[in-house]
């Protein structure tokens, strides 16, 4: 074998991705990576192409200009910036219930690809925190932006009714914060029933959820720490160790409930906190002798 070769080298930023994702100030933030060369055009970003009449014309570079639009809309879709490196591939389920939920994530994103308009039901990831429902759907909605082209949102719906509280004192409407939401092909809310859930938190969720029961083509996916129903956990002597005070029903009411049964698939998830097995690095002490 002749080795005169030129050896193919990985870019060591960005692993050939030709992107970088980081985190900028909280949020997800994608760049191109200086890697990147568009051989359609040479890094002209324009392309000659032929009208009906067989006249030359210059335009967009098509493979440049849906390149770029995938990292714009990874930039605007809201994921929290410490989800840079979440991946389906990365993330470790402990347990059936969890290996279970990671493979129905996978299955959701296959089934997308195959056909995206067949495939509008969307997911609710329960279970208590710290198991990885949120690095699942953020996983899912990240592929779908960088693969798919999809327009895509992620909501933390505690943060978002907050927003609104203090866009009332500044002169903004609730609609103009909603909207882009609403309007998303796919849409992540985070932290589902999280709050009160007094009257206008209430009323604000099912103008939510109504939108995107109504809209036939648009795909939501839930986390949410409360399960359809209360449930308790118990230590090998029958201890309760864990109670779960309300249900999700009991949080958004029968009618929300119900319309989530039609939207989406409930996959539950159970485990324990990752977070708290996390044990800080042993200290050395050094013994004087
Ligand atoms: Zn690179
Ligand atoms: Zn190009």
């Amino acid at each position: 074998m002749s080795s005169t070769k030129k050896q193919i080298k990985v870019c060591p930023k960005c692993g050939d991705k030709k992107y970088n994702l980081f985190n900028h100030e909280g949020k997800l933030r994608a760049k191109l990576c200086s890697c990147f060369i568009c051989y359609e055009c040479d890094g002209e970003g324009r392309t000659f192409h032929q009208d009906d009449k067989g006249m030359a014309f210059l335009a967009d570079c098509s493979f440049c200009f849906s390149f770029r639009k995938r990292l714009r809309l990874l930039n605007d879709s809201g994921i929290p910036g410490k989800f840079s490196n979440a991946t389906l591939e990365i993330y470790q389920p402990i347990g059936l219930q969890n290996k279970k939920a990671l493979s129905r994530a996978k299955d959701f994103l296959d089934d997308f690809r195959i056909s995206p308009k067949q495939s509008c039901r969307g997911l609710l990831f329960m279970g208590g925190p710290g198991l990885g429902k949120t690095h699942l759907v953020v996983s899912i909605l990240k592929q779908l932006i960088l693969e798919e082209e999809v327009h895509g949102k992620f909501v933390d719906f505690f943060q978002l009714l907050s927003d609104i509280r203090h866009g009332y004192s500044h002169d903004q409407s609730e609609m103009s914060l909603i909207e882009p939401y609403l309007n998303s092909s796919v849409l992540v809310i985070d932290e589902l029933a999280k709050g009160r859930n007094n009257e206008w938190e209430q009323t604000i969720l099912d103008q939510f959820i109504s939108s995107r029961y109504n809209a036939a083509d648009k795909i939501t996916l839930f986390t949410t720490n409360y399960s359809d129903r209360c449930s308790t956990s118990n230590d090998k002597n029958g201890r309760i160790t864990s109670l779960q005070k309300q249900s999700l029903e009991e949080k958004v009411g029968d009618r929300i409930l119900s319309r989530l049964a039609q939207m989406c698939d409930f996959i539950k998830m159970e485990g324990e906190d990752y977070r708290t097995k996390i044990k800080p690095p042993p200290r050395i002490i050094h013994q004087k002798n």
